[in-house]
């Protein structure tokens, strides 16, 4: 079969549980359960990544082949594959929750590809686990193509994410309760495979520091630096130091860029927070379609709206916060800990400041750009402005003569554009006066607002009208959804469907607008 080679390094050189399959317990002193995935009826690919497949070294045919649906669809182990659960905890909504760990996610190994790298493969919804909790350790079709299709839309727009490789249905079904309103229904079941170079999250530490599990947290530490940040030198302290801090410096990068793309992830508990900064956990996330730093798409977190769009940087420092308690007995005091948030505050203060010269196709953010761009955010957010339309079409204004002709189609409602026209042409004109102190010429800005500014985003309801004709039996909405995702900076001529906003229909569709945590 595959020719996959194997270097899996978290089960080999890290304790688990002495142990072995899905029975629900508490696991303490181990960091992982060795558990197979369980086999499902009919696996059949409904879609996979060409260019995780190529970095995997999977051909078509090889993806073809009834093989590849068995062991992605967990009917079927390669020579060296050690399936396992991760044991982790989290804070959930602001509160500590314990033990959680992979309740449905099995990884099977870490593969080595032939460039070197490390990939570590991963089913989603492959069965029961130890730490499934009294649910079913499987994911319906939904949210499955939901997180495939974001994994890589996500990577294709430049930010840091897990990967998918696979799409599988189960061939058997789900029964899940989607608005929690005791209306159980089966739904298609479905497994991703979800590959990064790691999977583990904050909760990965936070959990035997709750127990006092001093000697294991240090043994995941120094396991974490050795495997995932060979770059780092020195030692002892000075070098958690820096690890702590690098993980800062990343969680602000990826943080900056869900903030340029309107990404919205909806569940930042610190069981989803990757050590890679990568984004983790596609589940009832959204895109910002007209500019809202108060929109949520997580129905759970309606109320409060603690993970809120604008919210997002000031959670991550949170969150961080979380883990540098976690770390707090690796060190003698705590200001190598407050460097590090520090470190978070510093980089993300200066990703910001690139995002709004990039976004603005300025070469430069000075502090009146801050100014200009938090104006601009405040006109948008209340004249009910696309935040992905405005961007791009901003590149095509008259920078003599300004108006809002080429910005025409990026309102949602004709009476508060008409109330919003005077302010924002005085914005335009603040705007076109700061582009005449730049230097970029007029191509050269267009050039550089369109590499920060995409054209396609995988907006909720491109992502629902998908799900919807899989659900019927057509994954070929999947596949086309991806490629267009695949090139969202270019202007892909004759898919101008793709890049419209959000049509009336689907501003309070569940699935479109809202979505709940079931999944
Ligand atoms: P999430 O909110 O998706 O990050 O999930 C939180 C926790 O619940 C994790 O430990 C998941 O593994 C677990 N979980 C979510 N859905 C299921 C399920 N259907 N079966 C078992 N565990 C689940
Ligand atoms: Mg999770």
């Amino acid at each position: 079969m595959f020719k996959l080679h194997f270097d899996n390094a978290f089960v080999r050189d890290l304790p688990g549980d002495p142990e072995q399959g899905a029975r629900l317990r508490q696991v303490e002193g181990a960091l992982y359960s060795r558990v197979d995935p369980t086999p499902v009826a009919a696996p059949r690919v409904l879609a996979y990544s060409a260019e995780m497949a190529a970095t995997l070294g999977f051909s078509e045919a090889e993806i073809a082949t009834p093989e590849f649906a068995q062991v992605f669809g967990g009917n079927a182990l390669l020579d060296d594959m050690q399936p396992y659960a991760a044991n982790y905890g989290g804070h959930q909504f602001g509160n500590w929750a314990g033990q959680l760990g992979d309740g449905r996610a099995i990884s099977l190994g870490e593969t080595i590809n032939a460039a070197g790298e490390r990939w570590e493969l991963q089913l989603k919804g492959a069965g029961l686990t130890p730490y499934s909790r009294g649910a079913d350790g499987r994911a319906v079709l939904r949210s499955s193509v939901r997180e495939f299709l974001c994994s890589e839309a996500m990577h294709h727009l430049g930010v840091p994410t897990t990967r998918a490789l696979s799409l599988v249905d189960i061939g058997e079904p789900v029964v899940r309760d989607m608005f929690y309103d005791g209306n159980a229904a089966a739904e298609r079941g479905a497994i991703v495979c979800r590959v990064a170079p790691s999977f583990i999250r904050f909760g990965n530490f936070e959990l035997p520091a709750s127990r006092g599990e001093t000697a294991l947290l240090k043994q995941l530490v120094d396991f974490t630096i050795r495997r995932d940040f060979p770059e780092l030198g020195g030692q002892g302290e000075a070098l958690y130091a820096e690890w702590f801090a690098q993980v800062c410096e990343r969680t602000a990068t990826m943080i900056a860029h869900w903030m340029r793309v309107g990404f919205v992830h909806g569940v930042m508990n610190t069981d989803n927070m990757s050590i890679l900064g990568l984004t983790i956990d596609y589940g009832p996330y959204g895109w910002v379609d007209n500019y809202d730093p108060e929109w949520t798409p997580n129905t759970t977190d309606a109320q409060r709206r603690r993970y809120r769009f604008g919210q997002q940087p000031n959670v991550a420092w949170w969150n961080l916060s979380r883990l540098a308690g976690a770390l707090a007995p690796m060190f003698a005091g705590v200001e190598p800990l407050q460097a590090g948030l520090d470190r978070y505050a510093a980089a993300y203060a200066a990703a910001d400041r690139t995002n709004i010269a990039a976004k603005l196709g300025l070469v430069e953010c000075r502090d009146d750009d801050v100014v200009l761009m938090q104006s601009l955010q405040s006109l948008m957010q209340h004249a009910e402005i696309d935040m992905t339309l405005w961007f791009r079409a901003l590149a095509d204004i008259d920078v003599q003569t300004p108006t809002l002709e080429p910005l025409n189609e990026t309102f949602y409602d004709e009476a508060k554009r008409r109330a919003a026209e005077p302010v924002l042409n005085d914005w335009l004109l603040r705007y076109v006066a700061r582009l005449a102190a730049d230097p970029l010429s007029v191509s050269q800005r267009r050039e550089q607002m369109r590499t920060a500014n995409p054209r396609y985003v995988l907006r909720n309801y491109l992502a629902q009208q998908a799900i919807d004709r899989a659900e019927q039996g057509d994954p070929g909405g999947v596949a086309e959804l991806l490629d267009v995702m695949r090139h969202p900076y270019d202007d892909q001529p004759g898919r101008e469907a793709f890049a419209q906003k959000r049509p009336d229909w689907a501003r309070h569709k569940a699935g479109c607008s809202m979505l709940s945590c079931s999944s």
